[in-house]
């Protein structure tokens, strides 16, 4: 674990094996610098537990970055619960990962993350108070729609430095996933006047798009190499690699999917061919900001709108010291946050200086 390239000085990790309900995986705490961590629970089926450990480090470590850049007074975590085959997950299962969570005192928060619901986290917050992304009043705590925005003001952030437009009517946004992300995104962009190109596995969803906003479908392979004048990935993590990037015909990459790059030489890469990437961690944090401040000081609606519309500024001064430093954006953002982190700057940074 200490050799693993995530590790990169994490406070601590916790292996949690309930054998009544069946319940593995790890809470991973990579720093408590800013205030307690907070990152949501994946559940995943992963090939093996070395998998799941790699997985949760990785990401913890994206959201102390996350926070960090967010400006919230947050450290970061993540929990992973390492799905069996043909099993599917249950309340009892998701209490006693709320027992686990209270074990850890209140130093790490969970919320939602891919394979969890709203309905989840309840079953969760029944064992313990360490929860964001409840739903409150009848209003759904579904971070979704917050991420759509943050992303939606990058996107303006991202077409103002790199094509010189206020507005993005009349251009085209080619979206790699309809997920609840992706479909909000749409909404927004189109609200916008933008033109969209989409892309999703699942074609009703799709359909739908299309005929709500006049959308052209394109198959799921061919979205990456779309003529338009931002890509948007939705999807999943690693979809900027050498080959792909390679097939792009964008001069943006703005979209709201978790680890974009497959390594931090593909932001250099993307920086070398001319195109603006908004690292996926700072425009993304719509959905963490509205989970974070929820839990912090729930109720305060307008404190979590101002805090999404400062994504678009701070993509805004990040893309200029990009420009002026000539150094990718995706490595400014990783040296912004160690810096709040009070960490050592990266090798990869100091090389690039
Ligand atoms: P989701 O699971 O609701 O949607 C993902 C969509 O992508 C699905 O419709 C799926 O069919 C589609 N998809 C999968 N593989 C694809 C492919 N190869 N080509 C085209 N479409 C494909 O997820 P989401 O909540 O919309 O999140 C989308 C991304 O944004 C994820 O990477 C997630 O980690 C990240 N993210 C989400 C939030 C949030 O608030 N939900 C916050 C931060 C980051």
């Amino acid at each position: 674990m200490f050799d693993n390239e995530g590790f990169d000085g994490h406070e601590a990790v916790t292996a949690f094996n309930d054998e009544r309900s069946g319940l593995r995986g790890f809470v991973a705490i990579h720093s408590t610098a800013l205030g307690p961590a907070m990152g949501g629970c994946r559940v995943w089926q992963y090939a093996d537990a070395g998998a799941a450990l790699t997985d949760v480090l990785r990401l913890s470590r994206g959201m102390s970055y996350k926070n960090a850049i967010a400006g919230l007074p947050l450290g970061g975590g993540k929990a992973v619960i390492m799905r069996e085959p043909n099993t599917p997950m249950n309340e009892a299962m998701f209490e006693a990962f709320g027992d686990v969570v209270e074990r850890l005192g209140g130093r790490y928060v969970t919320a939602e993350d891919v394979g969890v619901s709203e309905q989840d986290m309840v079953s969760v917050a029944r064992r313990t108070r360490y929860v964001g992304g409840l739903p409150r009043d009848g209003v759904s705590g579904d971070p979704s729609p917050k991420t759509a925005l943050g992303v939606f003001l990058g996107i303006r952030a991202a077409v103002k430095a790199r094509l010189g437009r206020r507005e993005l009517a009349g251009l085209t946004v080619a979206v790699q996933g309809l997920g609840n992300v992706g479909r909000h995104l749409c909404t927004l962009l189109h609200r916008a006047g933008a033109k969209l190109i989409v892309a999703d596995l699942n074609p009703a969803v799709v359909d739908s798009i299309c005929e709500r906003f006049g959308a052209v479908a394109v198959d799921v392979d061919s979205i990456l190499s779309q003529k338009a004048d931002v890509f948007a990935p939705c999807a999943l993590g690693g979809v900027l690699t050498a080959d792909t990037i390679a097939r792009l015909c964008v001069p943006i990459v703005a979209g709201a999917a978790n680890n974009q790059l497959r390594s931090d030489e593909d932001g250099r890469r993307l920086f070398d061919a001319g195109i603006l990437y908004a690292p996926d961690y700072v425009i993304n944090a719509g959905g963490i900001i509205a989970c974070g401040l929820g839990y912090l000081q729930p109720g305060d609606d307008a404190l979590v709108n101002d805090r999404v519309a400062g994504i678009g500024r701070s993509l805004s001064e990040l893309f200029e010291r990009s420009a002026s430093a000539r150094v990718p954006t995706n490595l400014i953002a990783d040296a912004l946050a160690r810096e709040r982190l009070g960490l050592p700057a990266k090798s990869a940074l100091r090389r690039a200086a």
